[in-house]
């Protein structure tokens, strides 16, 4: 058993030596990522792992993102306190809890029924109950709740979905990683200029579970 004040330490560690390090400066990133409790949101047998620099194996064949690549595509989302903003991929919650410490109203999209639930009780337990959950095919966005100012998708499939640019705001920001393989995936940053004017940017080279296409 690691004792709580241990969790705190080994967290304020991982903000410095992992995130500030590589570059992250907002002030709002830094403070959510020292302010979620990442050990709360791994299954238990790997609770001691919780703040090591890399993505954890959770139920499902699932992953929990690398601490660094979720405060880097929170980091690139540019949140407002007032913001909406839809994630595709709840998996183990964690990245939905941090984007709630930075932006206004979270809803996010599990396509696996189980881990949907087991996100939803994780968020709730650790005090994120205001998180709009949903078990569904997130490729398809979520309509009724449209439009949003920044959208966050946790994996990766060969295209940004088309739902999801549609959902975006004008002078919404869409980061997602992008790739035909699982070895040539680079994190997408996507910009609605306008109507019809969407603006790319390559944030570099990542590594994440494929989106599940629906009807499997
Ligand atoms: N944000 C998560 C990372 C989870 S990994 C965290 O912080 O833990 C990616 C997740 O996307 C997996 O749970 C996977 O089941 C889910 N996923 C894959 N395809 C999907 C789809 N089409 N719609 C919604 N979720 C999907």
């Amino acid at each position: 058993m690691v004792a709580q004040e241990d969790f705190v330490a080994r967290r304020l560690a991982m903000v410095e030596q992992q995130i500030e390090r590589r570059g992250i400066r907002s002030a709002r990133v830094l403070d959510a990522m020292r302010a979620v409790k990442r050990e709360g949101f791994v299954p238990s047998e790997i609770r001691n792992s919780a703040y090591e620099d890399r993505a954890l194996s959770i139920e499902e064949g699932q992953t929990i993102s690398q601490p660094y690549i979720v405060a880097l595509m929170v980091d690139a989302l540019e949140l407002a306190p007032t913001d909406r903003v839809l994630e595709i991929g709840t998996g183990s919650g964690y990245a939905a809890a941090v984007l709630c410490e930075v932006a206004g109203e979270v809803y996010t999209i599990e396509r696996l029924e189980w881990l949907a639930e087991l996100g939803h009780k994780r968020l709730v337990r650790n005090g994120y109950e205001s998180i709009h959950t949903r078990h569904g095919d997130g490729t398809l966005g979520w309509s009724e709740q449209a439009p949003f100012d920044a959208i966050s998708v946790a994996a990766c499939g060969p295209e940004v979905p088309p739902c999801l640019a549609e959902q975006l705001a004008i002078g919404g920001r869409l980061v997602m990683p992008v790739g035909k393989t699982s070895r040539d995936q680079h994190l997408i940053r996507r910009l609605r200029r306008s109507q019809h004017t969407f603006v790319d940017e390559d944030l570099g080279k990542v590594r994440f579970v494929p989106l599940i296409p629906d009807h499997t």
